[in-house]
């Protein structure tokens, strides 16, 4: 696995539109959204009301092996699929980046979420939505702290990625992913923390 850029003219924005297809989640992709732009990472993530202007189509996932299907005219459709793990009732989510076949850079994501979760916390779901738009940046692995560290766990209405850490959120970032995210989006060198 290795961290994946955006093709260069969405890249050279530094920001990604997010549609929320998810209405149940409205209120966690909001404060996710907030998160992530606290987090420095070199790429802004903003609200898109337009589901055709979007960059990341946030989709609830349903059933098992929820799909969406994007349509451009560059492009054209792609059925986007998750792997048939998906798991419609579980805490957990899913980032799927289509790459251009020439470039092989990301030109569009989607994020699905589960669709029937009942349960989880807000927090919860806004560290979840946290994580999967970290996935959609490009970063297509996983960190030993913070926020993209798998699996997580649950404590007192927050997750936790190792024993005794403080719940999120607030979510905080490894410094990999922090790294790796911000050179991708501004080319920026890791500097040792
Ligand atoms: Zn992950």
């Amino acid at each position: 696995m290795a961290a994946r850029p955006w093709v260069k003219r969405i890249r050279e924005t530094k920001q990604l539109k997010v549609f929320n297809k998810a209405k149940s989640w409205a209120k966690p992709v909001g404060a996710a959204i907030k998160s992530f732009n606290n987090l420095s990472l070199g790429v802004a993530v903003v609200a898109e009301k337009e589901e055709k202007n979007a960059n990341i189509v946030v989709v609830p996932g349903e059933n098992a092996a929820p799909e969406y299907l994007y349509r451009d005219s560059y492009y054209g459709e792609v059925n986007v699929k998750t792997k048939p793990d998906f798991k419609a009732d579980r805490l957990h989510g899913r980032a799927k980046p289509l790459m251009d076949a020439d470039s092989n850079e990301i030109f569009f994501a989607v994020v699905f979420l589960p669709g029937k979760l009942k349960g989880a916390t807000d927090g919860q779901k806004e560290v979840i939505v946290v994580h999967e738009l970290i996935h959609a940046c490009g970063f297509d692995e996983h960190d030993s702290a913070g926020v993209m560290a798998s699996p997580m766990t649950e404590q007192d209405g927050g997750l936790i990625e190792i024993k005794d850490a403080k719940p999120m959120p607030p979510i905080r970032v490894g410094s990999q992913t922090r790294c790796k995210v911000k050179l991708l989006w501004s080319g920026e060198a890791c500097q040792k923390e």
